[in-house]
């Protein structure tokens, strides 16, 4: 359910979504999808479908029931749920709707085993291990363990090694991906030599775009990047995030258009005093609306191509924004991100301003009203 009765609009353009991903496999291996979380916010059926419809076999998504509904909506593609089953009924469900699992310790792997026997099914799973994140995973000195541990529970057959990389886009800290890369890899090499098959993979979208040619590995997951952000932007590594475009952009309407006299203030708290005659907007947009209230005095809108500063606090479903020398019209559109010409903003821009990622941007604009394109 989207945020209900609001002037909000979150636009996502799947043709930029499907260039990015030929973009990203242009890096080579086999490139898996990451449309967890709703698709980063753009929506999991409609980007999985444009995806698939261009030769995408493999999606990587967050809970075993994100991947149910996914399956439920006809993907016939591979799906590998990054968070794995955390409750019971998530591995009766993965295998009942042929979800490949993270398994990342040794009792989710007898409990899924159990389930597996007992629906007389095989388990396809993706193992996860920890090599620097340390949140989820196996370790390296739990190989020898948990290949005998697979011995005797046939079953479940691993058919994905994984691990996931804490420092892929931070130019300044290239050595802690070696010093991952090189601990995946040994991991890999001893589980082959115990005698598994498995496509390896470690690289998410910084990885593929900067360390794909040393510990590229055989798949790698696409996230960020397939929603045209440059992970090293602003970086000295910018270029290697050349050519990926933004594929959403979230419009509301203006409510009301004002005169400020100077010295008057505007909004809760009185943060903002007018130093001269200001000309406001008042904009259907507020916290209520996934607009972060840590845009307050500090964010941008973009109206008729120029940046309008936000005056005072973001309340709940109102923000007033600096329109001195543009006249708009109540009902006339206003762009929260995205927009024309160079007063565009950014899910970079927005992250900056309210102290996030662009990540979060994302997910939280997609849970307003969409429209795909
Ligand atoms: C979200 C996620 C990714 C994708 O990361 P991006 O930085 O968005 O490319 C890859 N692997 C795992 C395990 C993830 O959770």
């Amino acid at each position: 359910m989207p945020i209900a009765h609001n002037y909000l609009r979150t636009r996502v353009r799947l043709s930029h979504i499907v260039a990015n991903y030929e973009l990203l496999r242009g890096f080579g291996g086999h490139v898996l999808a990451v449309v967890k979380a709703d698709a980063y916010g753009h929506g999991l059926v409609e980007t999985a479908a444009a995806l698939e419809a261009a030769g995408c076999d493999a999606f990587a998504i967050g809970s075993v029931a994100e991947g149910a509904a996914l399956r439920d909506a006809g993907s016939r593609g591979a799906i590998v749920s990054l968070l794995g089953p955390v409750l019971p009924e998530d591995d009766v469900l993965a295998l009942e709707k042929d979800v490949v699992p993270f398994i990342h310790d040794f009792d989710q792997l007898d409990r899924l085993a159990r389930a597996a026997a007992k629906a007389g099914r095989k388990a396809r799973v993706a193992l996860k291990f920890d090599t620097g994140m340390a949140r989820l995973g196996f370790t390296e000195k739990d190989v020898p363990h948990l290949l005998a541990h697979l011995g005797e529970r046939p079953a479940i057959e691993p058919v994905m090694v994984s691990s996931h990389l804490a420092t892929a886009d931070d130019p300044t800290a290239f050595d802690y991906v070696s010093a991952q890369g090189g601990r995946f890899a040994r991991i890999c090499q001893a589980l082959r030599h115990g005698g598994l098959t498995f496509e390896a993979s470690l690289c998410n979208s910084a990885g593929i775009l900067a360390h794909a040619g040393e510990f590229g590995f055989d798949a790698r997951r696409a996230g960020i990047a397939l929603y045209g952000v440059n992970p090293f932007q602003g970086t000295d590594r910018e270029q290697l995030g050349v050519g990926l475009l933004p594929a959403m952009e979230t419009t509301t309407r203006i409510v009301s258009v004002h005169d400020l006299p100077r010295g008057a203030s505007i909004s809760y708290g009185r943060t903002f005093i007018a130093e001269r005659d200001m000309r406001v907007a008042i904009v259907a947009a507020g916290y209520a609306d996934a607009y972060s209230r840590g845009l307050s005095n500090k964010g941008f809108m973009c109206l008729s191509g120029r940046r309008v500063p936000i005056l005072g606090r973001v309340c709940m479903q109102l923000t007033a924004v600096d329109v001195s020398g543009l006249e708009p019209a109540p009902g006339d559109v206003i762009h929260l991100l995205g927009g024309d010409g160079p007063g565009a903003v950014t899910a970079a821009d927005l992250a900056l301003w309210w102290e996030t990622i662009p990540y979060e941007v994302f997910c939280l604009f997609g849970l307003n009203p969409r429209e795909f394109c």
